[in-house]
């Protein structure tokens, strides 16, 4: 089966009962058993939740793995990869994570006694160089695209980089989806997803998700979702579940909504940058290329005139909602500054080029000629 059928059909069997062509939510806490530990496989839902294992099922199949493990929400799923780590071990991190996975590795695991080393840049040689650094590395953490800057990393390169050093390699999906990139094939161990954003696509459910390349690779995560319990409720993995089944078609106008968004920007006198990977100049363009199968729904820019300007644009949008979060159907625009990275200290964000007038579209899939109206309009041009 190709991408799209996979996605309508994986995790979608006619309940066995009534025929039911959709399988019907599975709420029930506990399962009944004939005799004590006489049972189906389903004793607590916690633990096992058939709801739960059908989105599982997709999604595992959508990058390519062998198991996957859903969460209550992306730093849920996270928090289960770092647990597995001990004190002492090391975690070389991408130089443009999401400021929640910043803080959950410096406020957190830093204080439980993870080291923690950053790549300089997206290139390989700086992730080798981080993980000399560290005593014993044990994971490579990699966001590719990464957030808000959409730098990519080679994800072989890296893979390569992650072995050598006896470490696994964690590539952070969320921006691509399996639709556009599918890391596991290229040398990562975990797939890890906020499944809030692209995969759910409608902003109105919050999850997470790991994918593994084997089924031993999951066993330390499967273990850690019912220990530590993080897990999201069935109602959230039916409305994900729902969402994954369009997500080829929604990927694919997201895309060219970017790319005409990004094309009708090009040379804009209120701009001082403009970032997306489908743009030549773009440093990541080649890498981008060869890596995904198109370019991504975000596209990001920097106004000249700092704080004011990405303040006034954003009150002008009427289209796009100036919101945190991204990949759902409707259109956003995040000031990270003031939303998704405030958490990270100004000095670093600055130096990583996250400064005041930066702002991150997450183009929808509304029709394009309104999306392009709407920035032009709220650049005042
Ligand atoms: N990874 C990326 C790339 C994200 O953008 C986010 C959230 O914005 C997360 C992880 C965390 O996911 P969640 O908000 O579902 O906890």
């Amino acid at each position: 089966m190709r991408f799209a059928t996979k996605a309508v059909h994986t995790g979608q069997k006619p309940d066995p009962a009534t025929g039911a062509t959709i399988p019907p939510v599975s709420f029930s806490t506990t399962y009944t058993q004939a005799a004590p530990g006489e049972h189906k496989g389903y004793e607590y839902s916690r633990t096992q939740n058939p709801t739960r294992e059908n989105l599982e099922a997709v999604l595992a199949a959508l990058e390519g793995g062998e198991a996957c493990a859903c969460f209550a929400s992306g730093l849920a799923a996270e928090t289960a990869i770092l647990q597995t780590l001990s004190p002492g071990d090391g975690v070389v991190a991408g130089h443009d994570l999401y400021g929640g996975t910043v803080r959950l590795l410096e406020r957190v695991y830093r204080r439980w006694g993870l080291e923690i080393a950053y790549a300089k840049s997206p290139s390989a040689a700086d992730f080798e160089a981080a993980a000399r650094s560290l005593a014993r590395p044990r994971l490579v953490w990699v966001e590719t695209p990464s957030n808000p800057l959409l730098d990519l990393t080679d994800i072989i390169a890296v893979s390569s980089v992650a072995k050598a050093a006896g470490a696994r390699l964690v590539v952070d999906n969320t921006f691509a989806t399996p639709y556009l990139q599918r890391p596991i094939a290229l040398g990562a161990d975990y797939v890890l997803h906020s499944t809030t954003k692209y995969l759910g696509g409608h902003s109105d459910v919050v999850g997470g998700a790991v994918v593994a390349r084997t089924r031993e690779l999951l066993e330390p995560v499967k273990f850690l979702q019912n220990a530590m319990g993080a897990v999201p409720g069935p109602l959230d993995c039916y409305l994900t579940h729902r969402g994954v089944k369009t997500l080829a078609v929604r990927m694919r106008q997201h895309c060219s909504n970017a790319r005409a968004v990004a094309e009708s920007l090009v040379g804009h006198p209120g701009l001082e940058r403009l970032l997306y990977p489908g743009l030549e100049d773009h440093r990541s363009h080649a890498l981008a290329s060869e890596q995904m199968d198109d370019f991504g729904g975000m596209v990001t820019l920097t106004l000249r005139g700092g704080f004011d300007a990405a303040d006034r644009f954003c009150r002008r949008l009427r289209v796009f909602a100036p919101a945190e979060s991204l990949g759902g159907v409707e259109s956003l625009c995040c000031h990270p500054v003031t939303m998704t990275h405030a958490s990270i200290p100004k000095e670093i964000r600055e130096s990583r080029g996250i400064t005041d007038g930066l702002v991150r579209l997450s183009c929808g899939i509304e029709d394009a000629e309104d999306l392009i109206a709407d920035v032009l309009a709220a650049l005042g041009g």
